[in-house]
């Protein structure tokens, strides 16, 4: 399953001369030499997102909450494609958004483009679970009545797959 979403095109990082916070413009404003992460508070640095399997069971919901548990932990659908997102800034990333790693930056960052990345996305998606009691609402809604656990049933962490 997994799918990785994140970032950086070999553009702005390891340049210098940009200010802690860019000013906006529009990508078709852009002038000729210009890079739009230079515009940019490195959006695409500040979090990832796997692309996980869709719920279709109790404890499928049940351990998408443990996940959420753990901090900043979104789950979000798009598409019909369910993700979870980890908001986390990488340890490279400097202050004024450049790559601190720009030599060594891994593939996944070598190869993310400007073309179609998020810097003018508006982060609405098509269904979006902040926190684990909005996920657990959402299976109460959507799900047949939860199954009582029996007494002795072990209980197994859940292990993400296919990453
Ligand atoms: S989101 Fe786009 S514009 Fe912003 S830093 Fe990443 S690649 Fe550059
Ligand atoms: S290694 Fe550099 S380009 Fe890649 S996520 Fe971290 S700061 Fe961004």
């Amino acid at each position: 399953m997994a799918e990785f979403q994140q970032s950086r095109e070999s553009s702005n990082h390891g340049k210098e001369g940009q200010s802690e916070v860019p000013p906006r413009i529009r990508r078709e404003d852009l002038k000729e030499g210009e890079v739009l992460c230079s515009y940019c508070t490195a959006k695409c640095c500040r979090y990832f997102a796997l692309g996980i399997d869709a719920p279709t069971k109790w404890n499928d919901f049940d351990n998408m909450r443990w996940y959420m548990m753990h901090g900043p932990v979104c789950i979000f659908v798009d598409d019909g494609c369910w993700f979870l997102m980890v908001i986390a800034d990488c340890q490279h990333l400097l202050p004024d958004q450049r790559c601190g790693a720009y030599e060594t930056r891994p593939q996944i960052c070598r190869v993310y483009t400007t073309d179609n990345c998020e810097y003018d996305e508006d982060g609405v998606y098509d269904q979006y679970f902040e926190t684990p009691e909005q996920l657990w609402e959402y299976a109460h809604a959507v799900m047949p009545p939860r199954p009582r656990r029996t007494v002795g049933e072990p209980v197994h962490l859940p292990l993400l797959t296919g990453i």
